[in-house]
């Protein structure tokens, strides 16, 4: 069933590419396998897929012990201070940084252990009250605070659009997004760059392609419906 889920999302992927005059290369797929067990992240990845999305950071680490050390984890969940610590090594791509603290805390782990952490910006772009992220307004601010610190890295932004039925309805959402982060690099001195844009979800990935997005993030479209009830 995950192959030929897959092999649904790649099509709509290639298609929404073409559609946009964008190369198929400039978009990440991630597949997003919290609460699915690593039988299913096996079976993806036999498929060929290396990008896997988490959104706890414990969950992240147990995969992460037990799965081929060519897997490339994304945490694209909420995250806490407080859990930093056991995260950082392991992710390619923190998504979700919304808090100059939070920023602060993870270039001291990052520095630590003697790395770079790539990080990207979560903007509630539709300002919705249940959501995390920072207002549009004061993303250039932060931004350019956080790009002070030596061992974190600003790849670009984030955001989890509205839940629709129909993708159509957040294309509103992304084109203010790419025009953030336009916004964002002409205001950029010494040619930073904020190149990555990761957006779209399994109700509206294609949309999300159409208008920049250079990572989607495909929980459901790829695994199928998750059950909270049961533990992994
Ligand atoms: C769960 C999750 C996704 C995937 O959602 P689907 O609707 O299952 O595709 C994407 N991004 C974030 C931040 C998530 O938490």
């Amino acid at each position: 069933m995950i192959k030929e889920n897959l092999k649904t999302v790649e099509e709509n992927i290639k298609a929404a590419c073409e559609r946009a005059g964008r190369k198929r290369e400039d978009v990440t797929l991630i597949a997003v396998s919290k609460t699915k067990p690593v039988e299913d992240i096996m079976e993806a990845y036999e498929a060929g897929i290396r990008d896997f999305g988490e959104n706890k950071v414990q969950e992240l680490c147990d995969k992460y012990e037990v799965l081929p050390k060519d897997i490339r984890w994304h945490m694209i969940g909420h995250l806490q201070k407080n859990k930093v610590k056991y995260l950082i090594g392991k992710t390619v791509l923190i998504h979700g940084v919304d808090s100059y603290e939070l920023a602060c805390e993870i270039n001291k782990r990052s520095e630590q252990k003697n790395v770079v952490s790539d990080i990207l910006i979560e903007v509630n772009i539709a300002n919705e009250e249940t959501k995390f992220g920072i207002r549009p307004d004061t993303a250039f601010a932060l931004i350019s605070q956080i790009m002070e610190l030596s061992y974190v890295n600003v790849k670009g932004l984030m955001c989890i659009a509205p839940y629709v039925v129909v993708s159509e309805q957040n294309r509103e959402y992304f084109q203010k997004m790419l025009k953030l982060d336009v916004d964002i690099t002409n205001k950029l001195s010494n040619n930073r760059r904020m190149d990555v844009m990761s957006m779209g979800m399994t109700c509206d990935y294609e949309t999300a392609i159409e208008e920049g997005a250079t990572m989607v993030r495909v929980g459901t479209g790829i695994f199928g419906e998750r059950d909270y009830s049961k533990k992994t």
